[in-house]
């Protein structure tokens, strides 16, 4: 069997803006075969951005697009061809938006390799220790703590036992921040799991107070309050929090991930779509087990990532949540046709060969932009 094309398919809402919503656009990727099998995978990236890693031309040996580095090859080769997918791109590439360029054809390689063996992915990475996870609904903190207050109550009322708000307005002032938290925590009472996602708006020396400040509200984590480089700054707040500290969603290499295992982070939260696809998600979640910490998915895009990241987590010891995004967009929601349903409060793992997803082609329709 031969790779015969890689299809990069940017898709976009009419309208986008700037709130942190990862569900206004995204990059779908189809691996086509010579057996007329096609792998489905998606990018977490500037579409746009991660589109040309993937089409770019040759320039030498060590800065080629991604296509080239795959057209050809056997498809069931994936550790290989994830090498030269990296290797083909070291010019421009060991890590950001390569690596997430690749995260989706290593994912559209794993959907083929499923189907050609019959097998759902988490089978291929290892088999699985549970077959569904625990969902936590995932959303943004809303413009006012009585709007984050009435969602929070609608998320317990609908059944979920774990619930995040992220990013909004937190960050704008003490009283904002822990009036936000206070009325999360009132609208999901005290039986539903909270975490709280800082989005990026802390120095170090706010982040250890507010994660003092927080601990009242009993959440399961605090999520990315500083800035991705800031390791210096995690090790400190790690070691002087009362609650969890999660990040990792902006890393794309292992060496990001144990540079925050060394800061001693206690939740790791690759996004397969970023990091490099499954074959580096489950690397990193077996990193994290191997210095007992959890490993949970970030993911804020379409079904797509949403089943990717089921199986690699399926197939880990460390991970039993799932970060299941909430949001209304029509990508999130109708892009593929498995519409992955909380029920109960979980999320089963597709059981069909590959991913266990297919593409609604009107949905590519509406919404592909040129
Ligand atoms: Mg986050």
């Amino acid at each position: 069997m031969k790779i015969t094309d890689v299809e990069a398919i940017w898709l976009q809402l009419p309208t986008v803006d700037e709130r942190c919503d990862g569900t206004q656009d995204t990059l779908i990727v189809r691996v086509h075969t010579d057996e007329g099998i096609v792998g489905v995978g998606e990018v977490d990236s500037s579409p746009m951005v991660a589109r040309a890693i993937i089409e770019a031309p040759l320039s030498h040996g060590i800065a080629r697009g991604l296509r080239l580095c795959v057209i050809g090859e056997d498809p069931l080769d994936i550790a290989r061809l994830w090498d030269r997918m990296y290797q083909g791109s070291i010019f421009f590439g060991r890590g950001g938006a390569a690596q997430q360029a690749i995260s989706g054809i290593d994912m559209a390689l794993w959907d083929i390799a499923g189907k050609v063996m019959g097998q759902p992915v988490y089978r291929l990475l290892g088999g699985g220790f549970r077959d569904k996870l625990r969902a936590y609904a995932s959303i943004l903190f809303q413009e006012t703590p009585e709007a984050t207050y009435e969602l929070a109550r609608s998320l317990a009322q609908q059944g979920y036992t774990a619930a995040k708000f992220g990013w909004g307005p937190i960050g704008t002032s003490e009283a904002m921040d822990l009036a936000q938290v206070r009325m999360a925590r009132k609208g999901l009472g005290d039986d539903v799991d909270l975490m709280i996602d800082a989005g990026i708006c802390y120095d170090t020396v706010t982040a250890i107070k507010r994660a003092s400040q927080f601990a009242e509200y009993a959440p399961f984590w605090l999520e990315e309050p500083l800035h991705p480089d800031n390791i210096e700054g995690y090790a400190r707040l790690a070691a002087n929090s009362p609650i969890r500290i999660a990040a990792g969603e902006q890393e794309t290499t292992i060496q990001g991930f144990q540079a925050l295992l060394d800061a001693g982070l206690a939740v790791l939260q690759p996004d397969v779509a970023r990091v490099g696809g499954p074959s580096q998600a489950i690397q990193i979640g077996r990193l994290a087990a191997s210095r007992h910490r959890l490993c949970v998915n970030h993911s804020y895009k379409t079904g797509v990532s949403i089943a990717a990241s089921l199986h690699f987590l399926a197939a880990l010891p460390n991970s039993s949540l799932l970060e299941y995004c909430v949001e209304q967009s029509p990508l999130r929601q109708t892009l593929t046709r498995e519409r992955l349903p909380v029920v109960d409060g979980y999320v089963m793992v597709p059981q069909e060969p590959g991913l266990g997803i297919t593409l609604d082609e009107e949905v590519v329709a509406r919404y592909r932009m040129a």
